[in-house]
């Protein structure tokens, strides 16, 4: 007989979750007023009971689908925000209803995370909670105040140090470019910082690419937020790599729309291999960075030296829309490309 339970999904997880079974914990996103964020408008925020998610449990049991998975993420956008005691019960039964699964991951806002305590987070620990991911963005108060994220550099600072204490791996999100060419330094200068101060497990790279019908749109139509170039937003990644130390983070480059995917690493020996690379984009000739932003943007390469291995006619298409994007407006043209990835 066929099993036709439904068992609720959200829409999104991190890429590295990709092979995870997806458990809903909460529906939507506590705060849900970032200015480049359009994942969750208009739906409000809810939390799941415990029973309901239970039965989900059962119900991915049942299919049989799941037992080989090692890896489970609860979500949606910050589930940690639910009562701690009620989380590890979650975890406790997702344990013991699939044991092969050893490692559990969840999504956190910084100020949420910030108030929970360190023992709190050694029960979730206990309870199987392996990783948490969260989205600083910025470790600069003016740009998250800018982008409107709701939450500071101290409490990015005290969630992390926390987190770290009772031995659950933290993720970190940067975004580089979030700040606009007014706040690059700023937002480059003050992430450093906080990655220094807290030594977070993961640093991922997201790359800021502006949404249609964003808040930061409206400001850049505004006048009021000025996009850095493409290469500009990679410039500054370099001077944000430059400026960490001395931790021994791993650099993680797990999306399309980061310009060179293999700016990647582990700290602090794999730094300067890592800074090589943005010194071998700006030596390239302008024509050739074109090029090379064209064959990433359209998914061809992952770095610069895979420019070699395109064929003859991949590379007509790339000196192609190449032309088109220079009659177009170069950056304009970039930004049509990378939304098709946002
Ligand atoms: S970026 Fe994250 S915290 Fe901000 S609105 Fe979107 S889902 Fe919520």
């Amino acid at each position: 007989m066929e099993y036709a339970y439904q068992y609720e999904q959200g829409p999104i997880r991190p890429p590295s979750e990709a092979q995870s079974l997806l458990l809903r914990v909460t529906r939507n996103c506590t705060w849900n007023r970032c200015h480049f964020c359009t994942l969750y408008k208009g739906d409000s925020f809810s939390v799941r009971s415990v029973e309901e998610i239970k039965k989900d449990i059962d119900g991915m049991k049942a299919t049989g689908y799941y037992e080989d998975c090692r890896s489970a993420f609860l979500q949606d956008a910050n589930s940690i925000v639910i009562q701690p005691s009620k989380m590890a019960e979650i975890l406790r039964y997702l344990k013991e209803r699939f044991p092969a699964i050893d490692r559990i991951t969840t999504y956190g806002r910084a100020d949420t995370l910030s108030r929970i305590a360190v023992e709190d987070y050694k029960m979730l620990k206990e309870a199987g909670l392996n990783r948490i991911h969260s989205g600083y963005e910025s470790g600069s108060d003016e740009v998250l105040k800018l982008i409107q994220k709701g939450t500071t550099k101290e409490q990015e600072i005290e969630a992390g140090i926390r987190i770290r204490e009772a031995g659950i791996q933290l993720s970190v999100y940067f975004m580089p470019g979030v700040g606009g060419k007014e706040l690059s330094e700023e937002n480059y200068r003050e992430t450093a910082d906080v990655m220094n101060r807290i030594n977070p497990d993961y640093i991922r790279i997201r790359t800021f690419v502006p949404k249609k019908g964003s808040g930061i749109q409206q400001l850049i139509e505004e006048g009021r937020f000025t996009e850095c170039t493409d290469l500009e937003k990679a410039i500054e990644l370099k001077h944000f790599i430059e400026n960490l130390h001395p931790i021994s983070s791993r650099i993680v480059s797990d999306h399309i729309i980061n310009l060179l995917e293999n700016v990647k690493g582990t700290l602090p020996q794999d730094k300067e291999k890592m800074l090589e690379i943005f010194e071998e984009l700006e030596g390239l000739a302008p024509e050739n960075q074109r090029a090379y932003q064209i064959a990433r943007r359209i998914g061809l390469v992952r770095g610069i030296r895979d420019m070699e291995r395109l064929n003859k006619e991949q590379m007509q298409k790339v000196l192609e829309l190449q032309r088109t994007g220079e009659d177009y407006g170069f950056e304009a043209f970039l930004r049509e490309l990378l939304r098709r990835y946002i």
